[in-house]
């Protein structure tokens, strides 16, 4: 059962649009992230595709 989180309308931060809903700062309802900020990282070296980069803020929700 879905459980629409009451707390994500006032934190929910539209300028970073997230669909990774695994991570336990995703809105939930809507695809964005409630942080205020986020880090974005490499996952190698030297990125040369998008697939090279990545959130580095991600948390796995409990
Ligand atoms: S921390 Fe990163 S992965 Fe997590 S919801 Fe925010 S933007 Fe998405």
């Amino acid at each position: 059962m879905h459980v629409s989180n009451k707390t994500c309308d006032s934190k929910t931060n539209r300028s970073i649009g997230c669909t990774v809903d695994e991570c336990k700062y995703h809105c939930g309802d809507e695809q964005y992230c409630t942080l205020q900020q986020i880090r974005v990282g490499k996952c190698e070296p030297c990125a040369n595709t998008c697939e090279c980069t990545e959130c580095a803020s991600f948390e796995k929700k409990n």
